[in-house]
């Protein structure tokens, strides 16, 4: 249900304050679908009607788009809702003024650069395959995966009967009983590393998104957001 009171829309549009909109109203300048329109309490539909005021059409407000970056803590579910009742990522947000969704998913044991945005031609791009949009993860794996194995990871591997595509998988540290390693895939599979690593046998301990293409966290703390400016958005692709 889309309808919304007439006093309303024209407030929202940026026509008057709530009142004097009324006091409009009564004044009988304001028309909907060349009706003039004078009682309170008359609901319109903005996407299918066409409202005037003295004349001139009268434009729904627009919202403004807002991208934001989060540093996701683990523990927190990237749907916008949680039947289980766990946290979810957009109570982590503030004063942001819009409704922005999480583009893409983050595991919930997983934590990292996590993209919010009401933009959804912008989140569609960043998800598209054809895209490629480069996403950069720090993963630390069980035991010490050979070169071997990770050059099986790279080339792509079948996974859920369908070849990953080529990966680029740095090393980073080897410890006594595990491995730290940076993985760039475009992909984004639902627990697509996780996925990978149990392949070879060497399971992720522990994953974090580092970045989306060259828009890295820096200095971003767990939990923590930011607007991002033109200059960033232009880092993802
Ligand atoms: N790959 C995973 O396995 N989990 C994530 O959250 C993201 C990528």
């Amino acid at each position: 249900n889309r309808t919304v009171r007439l006093q309303k829309f024209l407030a929202q549009a940026g026509v008057a304050s709530r009142r004097s909109a009324e006091a409009l109203i009564q004044q009988g300048v304001v028309s909907v679908d060349g009706v003039v329109i004078t009682e309170m309490g008359c609901k319109i539909d903005p996407g299918q009607q066409q409202v005037r005021c003295r004349g001139e059409v009268i434009h729904p407000h627009r919202e403004a788009f807002v991208y934001i970056l989060l540093n996701k803590p683990k523990g927190y579910v990237t749907t916008v809702s949680d039947p289980q009742g766990r946290p979810i990522v957009t109570s982590l947000l503030h004063d942001i003024g819009e409704r922005v969704f999480p583009v893409g998913r983050l595991d919930i044991d997983t934590e990292g650069a996590l993209l919010l945005t009401n933009d959804g031609a912008l989140a569609h791009r960043i998800l598209h395959p054809s895209h490629q949009t480069t996403k950069t993860y720090e993963a630390l794996v069980q035991g010490r995966p050979r070169q071997e194995q990770i050059d099986r990871l790279q080339r792509g591997i079948l996974l859920d009967g369908r070849r990953t595509a080529p990966a680029q998988i740095t090393l980073r540290k080897r410890h006594e009983h595990a491995t730290r390693l940076q993985v760039v895939i475009h992909e984004g599979r639902k627990r697509q590393v996780r996925k990978m690593f149990a392949a070879i046998g060497h399971p992720v301990l522990d994953l974090k998104r580092t970045a989306y293409g060259k828009l890295f966290l820096g200095q971003l703390k767990s939990g923590h957001f930011r607007h991002l400016s033109e200059k960033d958005l232009k880092k993802i692709f």
